[in-house]
């Protein structure tokens, strides 16, 4: 009887088992299928770009009125990552929403410098082929400059190329009759591009403080724009 019951409860356990690991087989196989696959004929197969939508949260970066540089930095962003997806790129975002990143970061009191440290991280960490940091500029003196300006620190050589392909890509835009200026990429002197290890940009897209660009920047179609053109430079760079 005893050992009846144990037979028993062997060949339940076995059953239990054998259904179980049948139920993992079967999931992981749908793992697996549902994994997109990424055709190595797309022009960014193999290539890890990280985008870095500038500020957020708590910091809005720099604004006219109530339009703020933190959105229309991750509403490019956003884009971007859209296009560079379907190009077969991977594609790692510093944020996707609406947030600060200083809270990633434990190393310095100041939360900016917190915050800007944490991107740096993301960046180095993920060690990609490029990054493309995505700001607004603001300028309180009443220059006539206005127009995307890409900005590189030149310790690396690629870096200025980066640059210039882009620059001349957002130079070559055209919008409803708005042409953009033939304005020549800077060396800058900016936290994110002295401190990470690889190629890489800060685009400021635009003066926020000028009529024409704010105009511009607010609008979808531009921002879509601006997208298609960072990408095409990614693309004239690679
Ligand atoms: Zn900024």
């Amino acid at each position: 009887m005893i050992l009846l019951i144990r037979k028993q409860k062997l060949f339940i356990l076995f059953a239990c088992s054998f259904i179980l690991s049948g139920i993992i087989l079967l999931t992981r196989d749908k793992v697996i299928t549902t994994i997109p696959a990424v055709s190595s004929d797309k022009p960014l197969y193999g290539k890890k770009i990280v985008i870095d939508p500038g500020h957020g949260g708590i910091d809005k970066g720099s604004s006219y009125e109530d339009i703020l540089e933190k959105d229309l930095n991750l509403k490019v962003g956003l884009e971007l990552k859209k296009i560079l997806i379907e190009q077969g790129a991977k594609v790692i975002m510093t944020r996707q929403s609406d947030i600060a990143l200083d809270d990633q970061n434990r190393t310095y009191t100041n939360r900016h410098k917190r915050d800007l440290q944490a991107r740096v991280d993301i960046i180095n960490h993920n060690q990609p082929d490029l990054f493309i940091s995505l700001h607004v500029n603001y300028f309180g003196r009443k220059f006539r400059i206005r127009g995307p300006i890409v900005f590189y620190q030149d310790h690396k050589t690629e870096n200025k190329v980066l640059a210039d392909k882009l620059q001349t890509r957002l130079n070559s835009i055209e919008y409803e009759g708005v042409e953009m200026l033939n304005n020549p990429s800077r060396k800058g002197d900016y936290y994110i591009l002295n401190n990470t290890k690889y190629p890489g940009v800060l685009v400021e897209m635009g003066f926020i403080n000028k009529e024409i660009d704010r105009w511009l920047l607010t609008h979808h179609q531009f921002q879509k724009l601006l997208a298609q053109q960072i990408y095409r430079g990614i693309l004239d760079y690679l």
